[in-house]
């Protein structure tokens, strides 16, 4: 990049490693080096089997099957392995953690406590709630920082997920709302999708073009929402003509209680997702 700032210039000369190679992985990747301040060859991911490296070798990163020379390699840690293998793996790698890695957990349900229970106290931890999303860099991820994490990190973690999506810090008893909200949120919203082109279906759209126009909808409605910054029901209320379809369609949704069948679903995954943790 022709212009970069401390922290940019920080984060290219960044070593950063996965445990783990999934979705998760990927996704976070991708949006890191999207971004161009991360060099591919500062990057360094570990998986068992080679199942998931090779779209990782197509970016440029190395990839290994010891999660302990991802460590020694790395300053900036992600831990991106399924949330039951995080004790083996972290059993594994702490002798190697020193007070200079930055150790970031995206294992839904496995606590800061936990975390640092496995790690040697003085380890700098945060913990990261990403959706899906990220994969096309419009993810919504939520970090909180462990006991040792310092604001400092926070902006480190928060500067390298820039392209990732929208990335906020909160305190960690909120990552089960936001993995209710925005973690299960976005298969609420593709129900909605669904929902929207069968309507379409049933009024005579041929299905492949009402899920196309279903999907373009609830991006569009999505991206105006978000790059308005309005409240939704201004903009609700803006669609509105007196009288008019929409306001005809609303009440249906009203008497169906979207509304509150909505905010049910969020509770019920933040519990479920509590319950889990
Ligand atoms: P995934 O696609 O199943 O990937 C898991 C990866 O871990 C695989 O690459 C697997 O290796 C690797 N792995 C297994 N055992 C390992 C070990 N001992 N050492 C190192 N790597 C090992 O899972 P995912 O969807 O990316 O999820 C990863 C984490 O993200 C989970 O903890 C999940 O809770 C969290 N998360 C996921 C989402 C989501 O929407 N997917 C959202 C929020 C949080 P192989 O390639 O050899 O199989």
């Amino acid at each position: 990049p022709p212009r970069q700032n401390k922290m940019e210039s920080g984060l290219t000369e960044m070593k950063i490693g996965f445990i783990g190679a999934g979705n998760m992985a990927f996704g976070i990747a991708k949006g890191i080096l999207m971004s161009g301040y991360v060099r591919p060859e500062n990057v360094k991911v570990s998986a068992p089997s080679s199942n998931n490296l090779g779209r990782f070798q197509e970016m440029g990163v190395a990839v290994t099957h010891s999660n302990q020379e991802v460590v020694s390699s790395s300053r900036l840690v992600f831990l991106a392995v399924k949330p039951h293998l995080v004790s083996t793996v972290l059993q594994e790698v702490a002798p190697l953690v020193t007070q200079q890695h930055i150790v970031v957990s995206v294992a839904a349900g496995i606590t800061i406590a936990t975390l640092e229970g496995l790690l040697h106290p003085d380890s700098i931890v945060l913990r990261l709630m990403p959706n899906l999303p990220c994969m096309v860099q419009e993810g919504a991820l939520l970090f909180c920082r462990g006991t040792r994490a310092k604001p400092e990190d926070g902006t480190v973690l928060r500067a390298l997920l820039a392209p990732c999506g929208l990335v906020e810090e909160g305190p960690e008893n909120w990552i089960d709302a936001h993995t209710g909200l925005s973690g299960s949120g976005v298969a609420f919203v593709y129900l909605f999708a669904e929902a929207l082109a069968e309507g379409g279906v049933k009024m005579g759209i041929p299905s492949a073009l009402a899920h196309r126009i279903a999907a373009q909808t609830v991006l569009g409605a999505g991206r105006l929402l978000r790059d308005s910054e309005k409240h939704p029901a201004q903009l609700r209320s803006d669609v509105c003509t007196p009288g008019g379809t929409t306001i005809f369609g609303l009440h249906v949704l009203e008497k169906g209680g979207v509304r509150a069948a909505t905010m049910g679903a969020v509770e019920a995954a933040t519990e479920r997702a509590r319950e889990l943790g």
